[in-house]
């Protein structure tokens, strides 16, 4: 007999999600807008405390809304985390626009101000700082927010991961000029795929909400004096996102509870430790990843294969963006200074910190709906391996 899927993080439905369906289909708003999208859009706003809201088809098209309302255009300098999904890249490359990596810290995996600092140095005038809170974690949005501001470049919040985790009191997102979250099927409350773009600037997001729908000029025929975009959310995939989030809470201390699980279970071991927290912030430990120590003799693919014979998914660490075949023209700020510029120099292959982490880490089985039975097999089965 096959063995049980153990997932890394699949969705988790309660039954409000369908009960907002029905209503769209019983009163025939099965468009993409209606009244779930701007109930969606003011229920994101009362959790995060954000002022506006645009509910989107995905996480990256607020990503590639945000660069289009800051006016990117070809040519323009963007500092983005090096250790991300490259749907934080991708929207920078459809505007021409030409990403410039930052490399991560150590304390908690995010792009490091340090690096931040240096890059200016090289590239004085980027248009825009894109940050994202990997995992679930809060990066060091302090110093980060002071570098932008002295620098008096915008920052647009990748949060697309970190949905409920907060730094210093307040949710991860709205720090920035725009924030960004997904929906996406995996991540901590899903609507099947779609995205939110927030800001404080309510002309903004109006004006996201305009160019997510074809961008339709105010006249009765169809005038058009603006690219358009088919980006709006739908009515359908907002109600299951309505139902969610009444559970966003729930899901974020039951991912937090795997966290605790795993780092209790490893404690004794000392080769493992799991994913650095932010000790200004609470993460909403989306993935909880571990960490191998330097030399270890368990490699990270090891640990994948053991548990991928008892039917258990993992995941590698996202590979760092300028480590990708697609992006390696671009270049990568460390603590240290430029990649390109320092392999020219000390001639030879430069570990940046995201790359070590990427080498070393490993994303766990974090799905909320794991069994104690669930947890302590993959426990057993990690721990045998030491
Ligand atoms: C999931 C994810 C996105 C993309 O969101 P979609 O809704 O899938 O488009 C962007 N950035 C990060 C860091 C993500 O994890």
């Amino acid at each position: 007999m096959e063995k049980k899927r153990i997932y890394l993080s699949s969705p988790t439905m309660h039954g409000e999600e369908q009960k907002f369906v029905e209503e769209a289909f019983a009163t025939n708003w099965v468009a993409p807008l209606g009244p779930n999208v701007n109930s969606l859009e003011k229920e994101i706003c009362d959790y995060t405390g954000s002022k506006a809201a645009a509910a989107l088809s995905a996480g990256t098209a607020a990503i590639h809304l945000a660069l289009k309302l800051l006016e990117i255009k070809e040519g323009d300098i963007i500092f983005v985390s090096d250790l991300t999904f490259s749907a934080t890249v991708n929207p920078i490359c459809y505007e021409k626009a030409t990403p410039v990596f930052i490399d991560s810290e150590r304390d908690t995996w995010n792009m490091d101000p340090v690096a931040l600092e240096k890059a200016f140095e090289k590239y004085p005038n980027p248009k825009a700082v894109v940050c994202v809170h990997l995992y679930g974690t809060p990066a060091k949005l302090q110093e980060i927010t002071t570098i932008c501001e002295k620098h008096g470049v915008p920052l647009i919040e990748d949060a697309a991961e970190s949905l409920s985790a907060t730094y210093q009191g307040k949710q991860t997102g709205t720090f920035g000029k725009f924030g960004i979250y997904s929906f996406n099927g995996n991540k901590i409350i899903t609507s099947s795929g779609g995205g939110m773009l927030i800001s404080e600037d309510e002309k903004m997001i109006e004006k996201a909400r305009f160019l997510s729908t074809q961008a339709r000029d105010a006249a009765r025929h169809y005038q058009h004096s603006h690219i358009g975009y088919n980006y709006r959310m739908s009515n359908i995939v907002a109600g299951i996102g309505r139902g969610q989030l009444l559970h966003l809470e729930e899901h974020k201390h039951k991912k937090q509870k795997i966290y605790q699980e795993y780092q209790e279970a490893f404690s004794d071991i000392k080769e493992i430790t799991m994913n650095p927290m932010n000790p200004e912030g609470e993460s909403n430990c989306w993935l909880s990843c571990l960490l191998l120590a330097e030399g270890c003799q368990v490699e990270p693919n090891k640990i994948m294969d053991v548990l991928e014979e008892e039917n258990i998914e993992s995941r590698p660490i996202w590979k760092p963006m300028h480590l990708q075949p697609v992006f390696e023209a671009y270049d990568c700020i460390t603590a240290e200074g430029s990649i390109k510029d320092r392999e020219k120099i000390e001639s030879g292959h430069i570990i940046t910190v995201g790359e070590d982490i990427f080498n070393r880490g490993l994303c766990l089985p974090s799905d909320i709906k794991n069994t104690k039975e669930d947890m302590e097999k993959i426990i057993s089965l990690i721990r045998s391996l030491f």
